[in-house]
């Protein structure tokens, strides 16, 4: 665990997403969930050596991000559209055999499971104010269509969700590839001096450029090769040799390369 602000300290080294949380004068407020049962359980002693927690925001519509929500009591606030998913995509079955794989120290903890749904949601901006502290949600679509930044302008710190995954491979599989660039910009005008990433360590406004520029060499590659008539499955088998040297040494595998390629190929088309 690192402490990045005086009032927020952040975990990037659990399997699964990146957790936060920010300790105000009334209370905690954590923003995402640890993605295995054993580490959400670690996590949520941790955070209760530095008071209640009061509400868990999910920053976004993926596993990794929200099945933790279960060892959580306190409310649980997202963009609609991440509700909407918990409600819809998610089969308890699938995550308990998924669970015997990741993790079998988990499965004890899993014998109730739900996956819990956010309590309060939002569609474009939402504001908490707990103590002396102001979380502004934002939507700010990319990644999927209802990715949240949670902005805390008295620490000057952003969760950005996975819009940033700092030096790893980014998702594109439910991306909105152009909104993304904007809201990459848009993030760039919030006064904040830390950049807590969906995924990778935790960095600053000097990586947007970077992110920018990866998500537009998705975009080149996959425009370039429709341009050349290729569809889609001839893209598929050939997209390594695609590839520019960024997104070549990138360490794509092939399993992400397929489903970002499938994704591309039909936002572009
Ligand atoms: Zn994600």
């Amino acid at each position: 665990m690192q402490k990045i602000t005086k009032n927020i300290y952040v975990e990037t080294g659990f399997q699964g997403c990146n957790v936060g949380f920010v300790i105000t004068s009334k209370g905690i407020v954590m923003i995402d969930t640890p993605m295995l049962p054993a580490d959400a359980i670690k996590w949520r002693d941790q955070v209760a050596k530095h008071g209640i927690a009061r509400y868990l925001i999910n920053t976004e519509p993926h596993q990794d991000h929200f099945s933790g929500n279960y060892f959580y009591k306190c409310p649980i606030v997202a963009h609609e559209g991440t509700r909407n998913a918990i409600l819809t995509t998610t089969s308890v079955d699938q995550y308990k055999e998924s669970l015997k794989q990741m993790s079998p120290a988990s499965l004890p903890l899993v014998r109730r499971f739900t996956f819990r749904p956010p309590d309060i949601t939002f569609t474009e901006r939402m504001t908490i104010h707990l103590g002396d502290h102001t979380f502004q949600l934002i939507n700010f679509p990319g990644h999927t269509a209802y990715q949240t930044a949670v902005y805390i302008p008295e620490e000057k710190v952003v969760f950005t969700s996975d819009n940033i995954s700092h030096n790893v491979p980014a998702w594109l599989h439910q991306a909105l590839p152009y909104e993304w660039l904007e809201t990459l910009q848009k993030m760039d005008e919030l006064d904040a001096k830390v950049l807590v990433p969906g995924h990778g360590s935790v960095c600053d406004k000097t990586y947007l450029p970077e992110m920018s520029s990866i998500i537009q060499s998705w975009i080149n590659v996959m425009t370039k090769a429709i341009k050349q008539g290729m569809n889609e499955e001839k893209i598929q088998k050939n997209i390594g040799s695609l590839l520019d040297t960024k997104l070549a040494g990138a360490g794509y595998d092939e399993v992400l390369l397929s489903m970002n390629v499938a994704r591309l190929y039909e936002v572009l088309k």
